[in-house]
């Protein structure tokens, strides 16, 4: 009985020993990173020659062809014309662009969904399955699901935005989710999330604006044609946080028909 409590205590420290001893870098992948921080390196590629015996490997193109006197044209290795990010920072500097973009995302606050986010959800779930079949197929929504176009963690990503109203643009997507497909399919979640996003709660008291009831109801924004004739077996409509009439919410407005 003792030893098996010991056994186990000794096994949990280990785990622990290993957890503790994989949270540490691997010194040559250190290297690798922070490069350009070490003044006897200073280039990436020198930390394959260092760290990685890259300079010891045989060159093997003299026994490829050894007709020729230069060896094999193909297996030769010269020196590139671009090195590394260090040498070459100009080259790489499109790479750069992404992460930045991404890390300026809103922080939000937690909450919990309600019908409208949900509605939204669905509507999101449905698109991405869609868009996987057109834009791909229906065997590749089979074996590789609807993540192929827009990743579920992406997907939720809008919907919590969206809760909060932190998407209206395709730019505003791009750097709330930092997807890369933004730009092809953007305005189409635009629309989704215009048609089902939860309407603005104002944390001000407002005078709401009075319209001449006969007069012609100002538009301010109007969603895409498809939003309005696609939508007919939508159970939910927006209220307006301003007015507190149904139909609108301050921002879009569902047009009526005669
Ligand atoms: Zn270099
Ligand atoms: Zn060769
Ligand atoms: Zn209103």
């Amino acid at each position: 009985m003792v030893n098996t409590y010991q056994e186990l205590n000794k096994a949990g420290v280990n785990d622990q020993a290993a957890k503790h001893k994989k949270r540490e870098l691997d010194l040559r992948m250190d290297c690798l990173i922070n490069a350009d921080q070490c003044t006897g390196l200073m280039c990436r590629r020198k930390v394959f020659d260092v760290c990685f015996d890259n300079e010891v490997a045989d060159f093997d193109h003299l026994d490829c062809n050894p007709e020729c006197i230069l060896g094999c044209s193909c297996c030769l290795i010269l020196q590139p014309m671009v090195c590394c990010d260090i040498h070459h920072p100009d080259h790489f500097s499109i790479y750069a662009d992404e992460p930045s973009v991404m890390s300026h995302h809103s922080c939000l606050s937690k909450y919990t969904k309600k019908v409208p986010d949900l509605v939204l959800q669905d509507a999101l779930d449905d698109w991405h399955e869609q868009k996987t079949i057109s834009t791909y197929s229906w065997s590749h929504l089979n074996d590789l699901g609807p993540s192929l176009v827009l990743p579920n963690c992406m997907l939720d990503r809008i919907v919590n935005c969206a809760h909060h109203h932190k998407i209206n643009s395709i730019f505003d997507l791009k750097k709330e989710t930092g997807w890369m497909d933004s730009d092809r399919f953007g305005n189409e979640i635009i629309t989704l999330i215009q048609r089902h996003a939860p309407p603005i709660a104002s944390p001000f008291v407002t005078t709401p604006l009075s319209y001449p009831s006969t007069g012609n109801v100002p538009v301010l924004a109007t969603p895409c044609p498809t939003a309005r004739t696609n939508t007919p077996n939508l159970k939910h409509r927006n209220k307006c946080g301003a007015c507190n009439n149904e139909g609108h919410n301050g921002k879009f407005q569902v047009l009526k028909f005669p």
